[in-house]
């Protein structure tokens, strides 16, 4: 920390860091594009934080139980000042806010899904917080909006993002240009 006299007033320059980070948007009903929309809009908003840019949207075959809508997934970059865990609750009164009910299944359908996928070059293991995202390195959803928008990214633990989207087949997922 670092006193200085400004104008014959003590004044102390505090310099806040900013952690470039990336998060993860998917939704499958009512009116996932626009939710995905709002979503990124939200995040623009968000206190302390920068949005930088945002992926294509695209449209994904579901994970796990196959009897529900696509998805449409994005990804967006953000730097912020938040804390991982600040970030983690500000994304979840977004998800709140655009009516995400959690009935505790996993993989089931939702308005909104935010997920921190990276947080600087951090790996973080809290019982509530796993960064890098723990399914980010498999998922054809997350790697290839990821890509499109930081490619040059390596993912702690688990090394280039190139190697890891040429690993993962784009089977079910098509970028959407008609909106
Ligand atoms: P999923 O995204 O796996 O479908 P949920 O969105 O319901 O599941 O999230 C379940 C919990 O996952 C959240 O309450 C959150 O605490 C936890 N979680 C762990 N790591 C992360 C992360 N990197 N980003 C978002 N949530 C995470
Ligand atoms: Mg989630």
């Amino acid at each position: 920390m670092h006193n200085a006299m400004v104008n014959g007033r003590d004044a102390v320059n505090l310099v806040a860091i900013m952690t470039r980070a990336y998060i993860g948007i998917g939704s499958n009903l009512q009116q996932p594009i626009q939710q995905v929309q709002q979503a990124i809009a939200a995040m623009s908003q968000l206190p302390s934080t920068r949005l930088l840019s945002c992926s294509r949207l695209y449209r994904s075959a579901p994970m796990g139980p196959q009897d529900q809508p696509d998805y449409i997934n994005a990804v967006a970059e953000i730097d912020t000042t938040l804390t991982p865990l600040e970030l983690l609750d500000a994304l979840h009164v977004i998800e709140r806010t655009q009516g995400r009910v959690r009935d505790g299944s996993r993989w089931g359908p939702r308005t909104l899904d935010l997920d921190i996928l990276l947080f600087g070059a951090e790996c973080i293991n809290f019982p509530q917080l796993t960064i890098p995202h723990p399914g980010l390195h498999e998922r054809n959803f997350v790697l290839y909006p990821l890509q499109e928008i930081a490619p040059a990214l390596v993912i702690p633990g688990q090394g280039e993002l190139a190697t890891l989207v040429a690993n993962c087949p784009a089977s079910g997922l098509e970028p959407i240009d008609d909106i």
